[in-house]
């Protein structure tokens, strides 16, 4: 089509467009919100870090949710294991974070600890607040379950995010390593099948978990001769 013919294409109410690209300027004032998930082992501060990031958003004057599923307390809380704990909303399945959000007067940031045990949906969700409503979410939760597959919600909210963050507060294996995998283990031996979601260690539960390193989740060894799956791992723990 030649450049004439385009001319005369135009309609009378035509205006010139900027071509927006990668980097043109942003308009004033405009920020797009965001949807940010941290992902770590247990016991690497997750929960810690996410009262922190509402304390720090409350204190710019901003309002916020603290959402959770399954915390350690049992109830409906954001409880860290350095003794933090704040009241929270319980995510059920059937819940609908958009419907949610929209019921509440202003709500600019969502706090969602134990992300990983939402329903793939309700992330969906998530990133319908961000873009469509312009409330950041901060997402906390484990990336893999006890076999060391990713949950789904972590998968999706991995493949949404604007940002994807290890949390890099040293968790360590009993053999010095950086602890990556949380393993399973019932009645004192790592489990490798079972159901995805289980909640344990909460006090005398007889379910518990542990944090491993890749090596030592792979071969099932939870200590210098402790419960040892095959003899893989032989003369290696140093
Ligand atoms: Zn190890």
């Amino acid at each position: 089509m030649s450049h004439e013919v385009m001319e005369q294409a135009k309609p009378l109410s035509w205006r010139p467009v900027i071509e927006s690209s990668a980097l043109s300027p942003a308009p004033p004032g405009a920020r797009d919100a965001v949807l940010k998930f941290y992902f770590g082992p247990m016991d690497c501060g997750k929960s810690t870090l996410a009262l922190q990031m509402n304390y720090n958003h409350r204190r710019q004057g901003r309002r916020g949710l603290v959402l959770t599923k399954h915390d350690r307390s049992g109830g409906p809380k954001v409880t860290s294991r350095i003794g933090l704990g704040l009241e929270a909303i319980e995510v059920e399945d059937s819940l609908d974070l958009v419907r949610l959000v929209t019921s509440h007067e202003r709500v600019d940031y969502l706090i969602c600890d134990e992300a990983c045990f939402y329903t793939v949906e309700q992330i969906e969700q998530l990133a319908d607040l961000v873009d469509v409503h312009g409330v950041d979410v901060y997402a906390f939760g484990l990336a893999s379950d006890f076999r060391s597959v990713m949950f789904p919600a972590a998968q999706r909210l991995f493949e949404l995010a604007d940002e994807v963050c290890r949390l890099q507060v040293e968790v360590l294996c009993w053999c010095g390593r950086p602890g990556q995998l949380n393993a399973r283990i019932v009645g004192g031996a790592m489990t490798r099948t079972g159901e995805q979601v289980v909640i344990g260690d909460t006090g005398d539960a007889p379910v518990r978990y542990q944090v491993l390193c890749r090596r030592h989740h792979r071969t099932g060894r939870l200590g210098e001769g402790l419960g040892e799956e095959g003899a893989a791992d032989a003369g290696s723990a140093a």
